[in-house]
């Protein structure tokens, strides 16, 4: 089945070209995929983008760190974004893409690709740029989901300034939690970390007793949680020691799945292998953000979208160029 675009506010079929093909579809609508949809079509591109609508920001009520953005809810980056490149005629798609496939290469020239949809609906593209983010896969304590966002945290850089000098608590479900612990006690001189299963060494113990950081023994139970808000971490044997956040270390995961069939490189941590502009070592296939870099900021993931934007147009015109060398004088 083929896919009536611009069904969310895009320019309806007229974005495609005449082989009904986009120049580039994106999938993901964060940051990194608007911001690339942005600087495309901008640059005249047919153009569009597929959104799940989940961004990794989503649980949390604000957004820090992003110059002029500071301190916005995540959503309302998102909703302005949306509007900018839907004014440039970027078809936004509401889906999810399950498959992407390369299609058969033209003559000389190189093939695109095929984009499924959940629910059957497919995009072609010359061009397709990863912009999914990342999956993090929680600790199963009891509280750390139901919290996550909230006062349950990852990034210091993100929330560490709005928790300075509060009790703070890091629980020790990953080999960084040290490291985790040390970064935190920049922000606050009131950190405890939460042994758990974790054996801090020796060494770990002196760094981390340097700075004041309180280890507490033993296995963690669950958060307490009182009226929607972390009062403590409660262990194993029943003690309560009270703080008011909690940090973990999320097991990171790219949402990049519907890449299976293309054979992309992986580097050695499992994610797609991109150099500095996005590129994958799939001619055509790009990546951004949190797909491309679980250290993405939201600042990060669109000047990485813009990035790629760049380079990706300038072969979209090295392609260009090709075939209009093997088209007729004047036909190009
Ligand atoms: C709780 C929390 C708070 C954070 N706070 C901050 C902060 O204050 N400041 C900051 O700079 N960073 C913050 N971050 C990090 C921030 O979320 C990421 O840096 C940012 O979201 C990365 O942008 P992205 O465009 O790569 O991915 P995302 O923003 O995650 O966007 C990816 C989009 O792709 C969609 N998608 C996924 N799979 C598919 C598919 N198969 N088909 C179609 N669409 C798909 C998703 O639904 C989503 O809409 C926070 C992260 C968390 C977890």
């Amino acid at each position: 089945m083929d896919m009536t675009a611009g069904q969310n506010g895009g320019s309806g079929n007229g974005n495609r070209g005449g082989d009904g093909r986009y120049d580039v579809v994106v999938i993901g609508g964060g940051a990194g995929g608007l911001n690339a949809a942005l600087v495309l079509a901008r640059a005249r591109r047919r153009v569009a983008v597929v959104d799940a609508g989940e961004p990794r920001n989503a649980p949390a009520a604000r957004m820090q760190g992003f110059l002029s953005r500071d301190g916005m809810p995540p959503a309302a980056l998102l909703e302005v974004g949306r509007s900018e490149v839907a004014a440039y005629g970027v078809d936004l798609i509401d889906g999810s893409v399950d498959e992407v496939l390369q299609e058969p290469r033209e003559g000389g020239g190189p093939g695109g690709f095929s984009v499924g949809l959940a629910g059957g609906a497919v995009l072609r593209g010359r061009h397709v740029l990863l912009a999914t983010g990342l999956r993090d896969e929680l600790p199963g304590l009891p509280g750390v989901r139901e919290q996550w966002g909230k006062d349950v945290l990852f990034c210091p850089y993100c929330h560490g300034y709005e928790l300075r000098d509060r009790p703070i608590g890091v629980l020790g479900t990953h080999p960084g939690a040290v490291g985790h612990a040390l970064l935190l006690r920049q922000w606050s001189a009131d950190i405890v970390l939460f042994a758990h299963t974790l054996e801090p060494s020796e060494d770990e113990r002196a760094r981390l007793a340097a700075r004041g950081v309180r280890v507490e023994e033993g296995e963690v139970k669950r958060l307490a949680v009182e009226d929607g808000t972390v009062r403590g971490v409660e262990l194993a044997d029943g003690r309560v020691v009270p703080r008011e956040a909690a940090f973990v270390f999320p097991r990171m995961v790219p949402r990049d799945g519907m890449l299976a069939g293309l054979g992309c490189a992986r580097d050695e941590m499992g994610w797609p292998a991109t150099d500095r502009a996005g590129r994958t070592s799939v001619p055509g296939v790009w990546a951004v953000g949190n797909a491309a870099d679980p250290r993405a900021q939201v600042v990060t993931a669109a000047g990485m979208g813009a990035a790629a934007a760049f380079a990706l147009n300038l072969d979209l015109v090295d392609e260009d160029v090709e075939r209009a060398l093997l088209a007729p004088v004047g036909q190009g």
